[in-house]
């Protein structure tokens, strides 16, 4: 490929990077602008936590505001390829966001299938904005993807969850772009772990640009799950998965062994942070980066935050995947304290009230 062509990031994942892609002559080459995010430099955290080099890659400007849309510009292009005229997903809300988006572009049918009272407001939105059907389940995530596999394996519907290797394909290239960005791989991506579909790709990404010589080393691969749903650093799936944290709110990850198989090939870990910490880190990415991200972004953070108090991080090029927006989950940003005066509209009370006289 022309390294013009792969450079411009204009283009959708799916032209930019067909050629390490399952794309054919027959796929169409569907796009919403997904990918070629932007990978910012911290100002203030980095430095103040002995990281100088420290990025964030902001998922969270993908069109419906997750990396989620990465893989699924692939799944339902191939779903198209195939024949398909719907496409089904179990989501704890970004999947199915993003779901419904490319599936509403591309005029075929989605199914969604959400575990009910555990999906943020604005996700919810979306896939009730882009037309969605949505199933809302008496039971968790895990019980929704275990249906929607059923459901999915008997009727002519294409199941578009992680489960779906054009999923991952897709996701791969924001590892592309963190090495076309930075010229090549850094020491270490820090990155959340729900399903654990994204780390995992991460690493295939990484490690197929090390084989084809565009990077020249490989990063450790740092995963963060939340406390109260953390089965890959438990060793065990969880029952009953609990956290602030719904993106990552799953108890029986579809992509365990691909986690763990890139942690332990990347010398990283994968390390669970507790609630509190989680939301602290979605404060401080707020306050001090002016990087508005979702609680499971955080978690990713924290992560940070708490290996800066005992590791050296003064000579790692570090990227930190900030994988959804915050304004997904307003539910969460109203816990804030927030900073509202209410005021007289007279110029002398504003002035009070800001203690300017
Ligand atoms: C899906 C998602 C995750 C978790 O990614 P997995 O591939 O399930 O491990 C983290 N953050 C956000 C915002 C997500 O949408």
């Amino acid at each position: 490929m022309g390294s013009k062509d792969w450079n411009d990031k204009r283009q959708g994942v799916l032209q930019r990077y067909r050629q390490l892609l399952p794309v054919t002559e027959h796929t169409p080459m569907v796009t919403l602008g997904e990918g070629g995010t932007p990978l910012v430099r911290s100002r203030r955290l980095g430095p103040r936590i002995g990281c100088p080099e420290l990025y964030f890659k902001l998922e969270s400007c993908n069109p419906t505001g997750s990396f989620k849309d990465r893989g699924m510009v692939v799944a339902v292009a191939k779903a198209m390829e195939e024949g398909h005229r719907a496409v089904l997903c179990a989501s704890t809300g970004n999947t199915a966001a993003s779901a419904a988006a490319y599936a509403a572009h591309c005029g075929l049918r989605s199914y969604i299938f959400i575990p009910q009272g555990y999906v943020a407001r604005g996700k919810l939105a979306q896939a009730i904005a882009f037309g969605a059907i949505i199933v809302a389940l008496e039971g968790n995530f895990d019980d929704a993807l275990r249906l929607a596999r059923q459901v999915a394996a008997t009727h002519p519907i294409a199941l578009v969850n992680s489960v779906n290797p054009h999923r991952l394909e897709g996701q791969k290239t924001a590892a592309f772009e963190i090495v076309d960005d930075l010229g090549d791989a850094p020491d270490m991506v820090f990155i959340p772990v729900g399903n654990a579909g994204n780390i995992s790709a991460y690493w295939k990404g990484f490690v197929e640009y090390h084989r084809l010589g565009r990077a020249q080393r490989l990063p450790r691969m740092m995963g963060f799950q939340a406390e109260g749903a953390a089965p890959i650093v438990r060793g065990e799936p969880v029952e009953d998965p609990q956290t602030v944290a719904t993106a990552i709110r799953i108890g029986n990850p579809a992509s365990w062994h691909l986690a763990v198989a890139a942690r332990d090939e990347s010398g990283g870990t994968i390390a669970a942070v507790s609630d509190d910490e989680i939301l602290q880190a979605y404060r401080l990415l707020a306050q001090e980066e002016g990087i508005f991200a979702e609680p499971a972004s955080a978690a990713a953070v924290a992560g940070l935050l708490r290996m800066a108090e005992d590791h050296d991080l003064s000579e790692q090029r570090v990227v930190c995947i900030v994988t959804g927006s915050g304004l997904k989950d307003p539910e969460t940003a109203e816990t804030i304290p927030a900073n509202i005066v209410p005021v007289a509209a007279e110029l002398w009370a504003v002035e009070k009230a800001l203690a300017l006289v």
